[in-house]
């Protein structure tokens, strides 16, 4: 019940809502959970207010150059541009640009992605950058488009290109970037772990909007303090002109240039998530499977709930804790499988219970019976035990009186205890106590004694008894057992016959089975019946009516002497023609006799 909660619960992290939700639990994880960070970088803004001020799109490079004048007279750390400059525009403005790029020291350009390689920036601009052009894509969850990730490296066929803020990294550093197998990138002695085999995706740990400074170009010499010593990264964030718009986990939309500086800060600050590993992930949901299976295991009722309580909130819990250790654990998966297999466990404890109680209720009613069996079947010998002893006790009898008195009390004191011994043995049979002993006896030993204590009943009935061929089979097991099996067998053959009827035992060796059977011509039985003759106190209304004496437990007790011996009894049975009760054990090999037997045939 646990296990296949557990598989429902590990294979529902596979669907898109679990997706969503897991996408969900780590927005809301990296707004709580904070990096207490000071900042490096700053943003240059080209915005609305830049555009109009200075002649709109179409002066971009002049704003460009004028902004990076600025820049570079403010003393920053590093400038990387998130303006791809693919193209020319004029040749004035062009060298201008040129002039400016010369001045910068530390400068990271961009690139873009098209459809046939990057959209590098021109050789007359890059030839001033500080490093190659880095990659300025930024991609988006395709569930529910934030981007929590970028890819730190971009490849098209024979070339590669670095993400911009690793570029303006490895450029404020002065450091170059290496890769560091099998699944790093170092910028000095910083390693970013990022595998490639996933297109090294960088988890971008935002900080909250104003954190990094956003300064609008036309007021960066006024703020040109809080350029010192920063990397800047320049670029459009005006919405009419700016392409790349980034949605954070904050709900929060931001222009790319900006999502370029927060991805710069988490790799600046070397506080990295990674994803966590599968079988982290595996092992988590055991841990829950198993203590939610072992608390309705060991306990019960409330506090059994409580506990579980505990643990459904450690499973919400245990993301967090993975969080905070810079871990990304989906969180779908704990709680999933944690309510599963508590709601599992739960359910299969009830139905246990109820099971369990059932059982005992059925178990105490049977015992009931079986006492009352006894007591009604002990009141006759004890009756007659109690008048003779009574008899003799009050008048002076004669001997021939006296003896035969005796002999009452004697057989009926023997009758007594065999009735508490039936009545012990069915109990201890059931509750599979009675050991059984290991003796061999031919089993024509005791269809022999069987036959002559039934002969005087059989007599009384005129009821002929043949066995048809010689017994020949062995048998291994409690020879007591198995002839008080076999008895009764007889017995209900003679009891539930018409007088003036014949009964036939024989046996079989078939396919290595030993079948010892009694067949009647008595009063039958139908199928419905047929089904219910082994349970406790049944009794057939034919044999009611048939005015024998029963009690309905003889059947039961054989069928459970037959089964402990490894075996099971047959029986087909016609109303008014007659019945076959046929006692089917494995035949012991090594029983010579019955490897004789085999060999005759
Ligand atoms: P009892 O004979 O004391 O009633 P048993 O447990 O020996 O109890 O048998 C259960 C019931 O199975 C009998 O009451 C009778 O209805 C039916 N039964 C058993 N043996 C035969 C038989 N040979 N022919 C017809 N009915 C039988």
């Amino acid at each position: 019940m646990v296990a296949g909660c557990f598989a429902i619960g590990i294979s529902a992290g596979w669907t898109y809502p679990a997706k969503r939700i897991n996408n969900y639990a780590y927005d809301e994880l990296s707004t709580r959970v904070q990096p207490d960070w000071q900042t490096h970088s700053v943003v240059v803004a080209i915005d609305e207010r830049t555009f109009r001020e200075k002649g709109g799109m179409p002066n971009i490079r002049e704003i460009e150059s004028e902004a990076l004048d600025e820049i570079a007279l403010a003393k920053p750390a590093a400038v990387a541009t998130d303006i791809i400059l693919a193209d020319p525009v004029n040749p004035l403005q062009d060298t201008r640009l040129e002039a400016v790029l010369r001045s910068i020291p530390k400068l990271v350009l961009s690139c873009d992605i098209a459809a046939d390689g990057f959209e590098n920036p021109l050789k007359q601009f890059q030839a001033f950058a500080a490093a190659e052009p880095g990659h300025v894509e930024l991609v988006e969850n395709r569930l529910d488009g934030v981007t929590r990730q970028i890819p730190l490296e971009r490849i098209v066929p024979g070339e590669r290109r670095w993400a911009l803020s690793l570029q303006a990294l490895a450029v404020t550093r002065g450091q170059p970037i290496t890769e560091s197998p099998p699944d790093g990138i170092e910028v000095g002695n910083e390693t970013i772990p990022a595998p490639r085999s996933t297109g090294r995706p960088l988890y971008i740990r935002y900080l909250p909007q104003n954190m990094i400074p956003v300064i609008p170009v036309p007021d960066i010499s006024k703020r040109a303090a809080e350029i010192r010593g920063k990397t800047v990264f320049l670029g459009v964030t005006a919405l009419s002109a700016a392409r790349d718009r980034v949605v954070t986990p904050y709900n929060e939309t931001i222009s790319g240039v900006e999502g370029h500086a927060q991805a710069f800060e988490t790799l600046s600050h070397g506080e990295f998530l990674t994803d966590s590993r599968d079988d982290t992930l595996f092992l988590v949901c055991v841990g829950f499977a198993v203590a939610a299976g072992l608390i309705f295991r060991m306990l019960s009722g409330w506090l059994a709930y409580i506990l579980d309580a505990l643990l459904l909130a450690a499973a919400v819990y245990v993301p967090v804790l993975f969080f905070r250790h810079n871990v990304v654990l989906p969180a779908f998966g704990p709680i999933a499988v944690a309510w599963l297999c508590s709601a599992g466990a739960a359910t299969y404890q009830h139905f246990f219970v109820r099971r369990q109680l059932k059982r005992s209720e059925s178990e105490r009613s049977r015992y009931q019976q079986a006492i009352h069996w006894a007591a009604h079947e002990m009141r006759t010998p004890l009756t007659a035990i109690q008048g003779s002893s009574e008899i003799m006790a009050r008048y002076n009898l004669p001997d021939a009186k006296r003896t035969q008195l005796t002999e009452m009390i004697n057989s009926e004191s023997k009758r007594l205890a065999r009735i508490i011994q039936t009545f012990l043995d069915v109990e201890r049979l059931g509750a599979g106590e009675m050991e059984l002993k290991g003796e061999r006896f031919a089993a024509a030993e005791i269809v022999d004694a069987c036959m002559k204590r039934v002969a005087p009943l059989a007599d009384r009935k005129k009821i002929s008894i043949a066995v048809d061929n010689e017994i020949d089979g062995e048998f291994v097991g409690d020879r007591e057992l198995m002839e008080y099996a076999f008895y009764n067998l007889l017995t209900n053959a003679v009891k539930y016959s018409p007088a003036e009827t014949h009964i036939h035992v024989f046996s079989r060796l078939n396919e290595g089975e030993f079948r010892l059977a009694v067949r009647d011509q008595g009063i039958g039985m139908d199928a419905k019946e047929l089904k219910n003759i082994f349970k406790k106190f049944y009794r057939t209304r034919r044999a009611e009516a048939s005015g024998e004496a029963g009690t309905g437990i003889g059947l039961s007790i054989v069928e459970q002497i037959i089964t402990r011996h490894g075996g099971r009894i047959d029986v087909t049975s016609q109303p008014g023609k007659g019945s076959c009760f046929t006692i089917v054990i494995k035949a012991h090999h090594d029983s010579p006799s019955i490897r004789h037997q085999v060999a005759d045939r």
